[in-house]
């Protein structure tokens, strides 16, 4: 995620009258069900690496996921906690930690985080996705939502509160967000780590070992490469924008910081593994470095999704909008806008079969070799 706020807001808030365009007329079909390109007016089912919508507050935009999801055929929402998020502020450059969490405190929010993400999902008929089979299911059209935490605070000195998350349902997991941790270093601030600590290699072998897919977003260089070097299951990079060097804390912006170097993205596709793009909008992108997708910009969104996919192939490209995550600047902030993207993704020259595993199949397909198989 970008921005904060702290509360829950798994709420039931009426559906904005502007849903109602061509995506919402748009008929859902399972994509299990059909061959090639989707007829006509079909629209394939869509899936999202990173979202926290209804987990925290969303600018300009009351809808909720259950309403969203279904009224626009996404069917497969990672949706994600921000275990760190009491803890994170504004600083010049970005968010930045502010206040110093027990391990106590920074369990006892990501536990009631999930359980109530566990409710919500209950009340609102969504399927908890847990094994490769759950997967398949969501791409015939069943609703799902995977569990997934932004960064692994809730561990702090030992391996057994994985267990525990995943038990209750944790299918992701990203190592490190905004807050110093005993896992590894992050991009956005000066490392302690020098990569993955002994604890976040072993995290990266525990995860492997339960069928808990792995999430490089927000890492640091080394981190990353740590990861790679132990991981011997496909990874993610769920959120962020790729360039031809990387990020880190020394840059001018927070944007800048979170970009992953196109090395890195094909050594992540070479593993099988899936890039994602965020919905992050820049008020000037004619002046930025790089991202140059402005607000509201779907069509500049559309046009990096097919840059990304000639960088570094068809197979490893996905969405990782950040809705909710994206704060008060973005071109995609809701369901709607992704299935406005699915659609200008053919005006990008990118065949059916390609938007088909952008727009679902690649993260569909890194978390079948991933989680458990039933
Ligand atoms: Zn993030």
């Amino acid at each position: 995620m970008r921005n904060t706020t702290r509360d829950f807001q798994g709420t039931r808030r009426a559906l904005l009258g502007r849903l109602a365009g061509v995506a919402a007329a748009a008929t859902f079909m399972p994509l299990a069900s059909r061959a090639q390109a989707p007829a006509p007016g079909r629209a394939i089912p869509i899936a999202d690496m990173h979202s926290h919508l209804g987990i925290v507050g969303r600018t300009r935009s009351p809808a909720d996921l259950a309403t969203e999801m279904k009224t626009h055929g996404a069917t497969l929402v990672s949706w994600s906690i921000v275990g760190d998020a009491p803890w994170l502020g504004n600083g010049p450059k970005g968010v930045i930690q502010q206040g110093e969490p027990t391990p106590a405190e920074l369990s006892a929010f990501f536990e009631k985080t999930l359980n109530g993400m566990l409710a919500y999902a209950q009340q609102n008929q969504l399927a908890i996705v847990r094994t490769a089979a759950d997967v398949d299911a969501a791409m015939g059209g069943k609703h799902s939502v995977l569990l997934a935490s932004e960064s692994a605070e809730f561990i702090s000195t030992d391996l057994a509160p994985l267990k525990k998350a995943f038990d209750l349902g944790l299918r992701q997991l990203q190592l490190v967000h905004y807050i110093r941790n005993p896992i590894g270093d992050y991009s956005t601030a000066s490392p302690v780590h020098n990569g993955l600590s002994p604890l976040g290699r072993e995290l990266v072998k525990a995860c492997e070992a339960h069928g808990i897919l792995l999430d490089l977003a927000h890492c640091s260089t080394p981190a990353i490469d740590h990861a790679m070097e132990i991981a011997t299951k496909p990874m993610i990079w769920s959120h962020g924008w790729v360039d031809s060097d990387a990020g880190g804390y020394r840059d001018q912006y927070g944007y800048l910081m979170r970009r992953l170097s196109v090395d890195q993205a094909k050594k992540i596709a070479a593993r099988g593994g899936v890039v994602g793009l965020w919905g992050l909008g820049l008020r000037q992108p004619g002046q930025a470095y790089g991202w140059k997708v402005g607000l509201q910009d779907r069509a500049g969104y559309a046009r990096e999704v097919a840059k990304l996919v000639n960088m570094i192939g068809a197979d490893h490209v996905a969405f990782g909008t950040d809705i909710a995550g994206v704060g008060s600047e973005w071109a995609i902030n809701d369901y709607s806008h992704v299935r406005e993207i699915v659609q200008l993704l053919e005006g990008q020259k990118l065949d059916a079969a390609t938007i088909e595993k952008v727009a679902f199949g690649n993260f569909a397909r890194v978390l079948k070799a991933t989680l458990p198989a039933a």
